[in-house]
């Protein structure tokens, strides 16, 4: 599993990995629908230690340079200059050396690289402030505003350093007091949510443009030579298969198998929306990877063994924590021993290539199950609960640190180009209280739901839990009130207004009957819980910034 070659056309997860875009389309993406890129991925054979050497130089070179930019551009005075070329033309105007050793063509990649990341992680900051600003005020014209002022780095700039951006189309309905009122809670709030800025971790890939590699064939063997750092001459690497591979690319370096990855992009053909199709709803769950609205579970032959397996790297895990507690107190005592137990027992690499192994088991998994989902139900909008703001409950147990960040990050990305390359539509929807609300009457309880079991309280509607959360989701779809951001306070309060006024105009027929089995001590059909377990969509912000 683990060395095949990747030769088939394979998308990866934006991050890291992902081939770099060049500065002027960079410039041109718009912040949503961006053009569909597919990323190849080409491995090369096991590299010699000369090889490994060189490789090895130019990347530490090339993250040296990019942390350096990142440093320094990560400042809010240069925040204006991001999407434009105006940082690299005074650098060349200035006559830039890279301290590292790259030349020229090299650092204004690692430039546009670094500029890219703070990009993403200024847009992670303006997700989250949007989400407040639903939250805190409730006027269209003062809600427009605040958009308004965040959708460009120009007038964030300027709030943020106290002035009151100026010149929105529907300001005339607003008064200087009341912009300012709005300018100093954003400006607040963005200072409140920026975080350690973003710096590269990884050191492990590097960004060639066309100019700074060549790709030949021989005997059979596809071959790329890149240009070395400090000497002349090239590093040739033999590729196991066989891609086009043109324009930016992105070499990643895998030290533990010393091999390269060659990561290529290309265009993939959109297909037209089906329009003519059934919405769906998709709860992503536990014990299978989603559940759709029509009610069938879609998961992958391996789950059980991933989860499985996913038990097993806790138990070492926790493990390897009773050992670095012994390995911490014998340091003084026992260094010899201390050291055995680092080298023999705590060493990373195994660890690491059983773990990278099991991400791509789970991307496999992932990709098959959605495949399999898009081929069947074919749907027109695909209704899913936004994911960005998602924290796992802390003491949830095992599983809900496999399905951690990066599981979900995986699904969602997954979903979103699968189904865009397929002719459908993902739209993120508000979660709150979807799984405790019954999709036939609307009556919403806490105990509706039973584990897995959703039963109404009030009209007795019987079905699987997840199958009625992706009931509601899809509901949520065309929903004229609950919208993405809406705060979880105001969803219950429509949810209960929504249900007293259908009761009352007698819509909603009461099945008293179908209760009877159900006993819960102390809480009686009708009233509705005030204490409600925070859903999926709450929480903080804690989608990562990848460097
Ligand atoms: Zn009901």
């Amino acid at each position: 599993m683990h060395d095949t070659v990747q030769t088939k056309p394979k998308p990866l997860e934006k991050g890291e990995h992902q081939a770099p875009i060049s500065n002027s389309r960079r410039q041109k993406r718009s912040r949503r629908g961006a053009g569909l890129k597919r990323t190849v991925i080409l491995h090369s054979l096991e590299l010699n230690t000369g090889k490994l050497k060189d490789i090895s130089q130019l990347i530490s070179a090339y993250a040296n340079q990019k942390d350096a930019f990142l440093v320094t551009y990560a400042h809010i005075k240069f925040l204006d200059a991001l999407l434009s070329n105006r940082l690299r033309d005074s650098l060349v105007a200035s006559g830039f050396k890279s301290p590292f050793g790259l030349k020229a063509r090299a650092w204004k990649l690692a430039l546009n690289d670094a500029l890219q990341a703070i990009d993403v992680y200024w847009q992670a900051i303006i997700y989250v402030c949007k989400k407040y600003i639903f939250r805190k005020f409730s006027d269209e014209a003062e809600r427009h505003y605040a958009f308004w002022t965040l959708k460009d780095y120009k007038r964030i700039q300027s709030l943020m350093s106290g002035q009151i951006p100026d010149g929105e189309p529907l300001k005339s309905k607003l008064d200087l007091s009341a912009r300012q009122k709005i300018a100093k809670y954003l400006h607040r709030r963005l200072r409140k949510e920026v975080g350690s800025r973003p710096r590269v971790c990884l050191r492990r890939s590097i960004c060639l443009d066309a100019r700074m590699y060549r790709v030949f064939d021989e005997k059979g063997t596809q071959y790329i030579s890149i240009t070395k750092l400090f000497e002349r001459g090239r590093v040739v690497i033999p590729l196991k298969g066989r891609h086009t591979i043109s324009g930016n690319i992105r070499i990643v370096l895998n030290r533990i198998t010393q091999t390269i990855e060659v990561h290529t992009t290309s265009d993939v053909l959109r297909k037209s929306l089906r329009t003519n199709s059934p919405d769906i709803g998709v709860d992503l769950g536990v014990s299978e990877l989603f559940t759709d609205s029509e009610g069938i579970k879609w998961c992958s032959e391996y789950w059980d063994e991933l989860k499985s397996y996913a038990e097993k790297v806790n138990a070492t895990g926790k493990q390897r924590n009773k050992l670095h507690a012994l390995e911490k107190s014998l340091r003084r005592r026992n260094p010899n021993k201390a050291r055995r137990i680092r080298k023999f027992n705590l060493g990373k690499d195994k660890m690491m290539a059983k773990k990278s192994q099991f991400h791509s088991r789970i991307k496999t998994d992932v990709n098959t199950a959605i495949n399999r989902f898009l081929d069947v139900r074919m749907p027109h909008r695909i209704a899913i609960e936004d994911l960005r703001g998602y924290s796992p409950e802390p003491g949830k147990g095992w599983f809900s640190r496999l399905l951690s960040f990066w599981t979900l990050g995986i699904i969602n990305q997954r979903f979103t180009f699968k189904s865009q390359a397929g002719g459908s539509s993902l739209e993120s929807v508000n979660a709150a209280y979807s799984s405790q609300t019954c999709p036939a009457c609307g009556y919403l309880d806490p105990l509706n739901r039973k584990r897995d079991r959703f039963q109404c309280l009030n009209c007795g509607t019987v079905l699987d839990a997840d199958t009625a959360a992706s009931r509601n989701l899809k509901a949520r779809l065309d929903d004229p009130d609950i919208q993405l951001w809406t705060s979880t306070k105001r969803v219950r309060e429509i949810l209960v207004q929504r249900f007293e006024k259908r009761r009352l105009e007698g819509l909603v027929v009461e099945t008293q009957a179908d209760t009877a089995g159900l006993t819960v001590s102390g809480k009686t059909p009708g009233t509705i819980m005030t204490e409600v377990r925070r859903e999926w969509s709450t929480g903080e912000r804690n989608f990562g910034v990848w460097v």
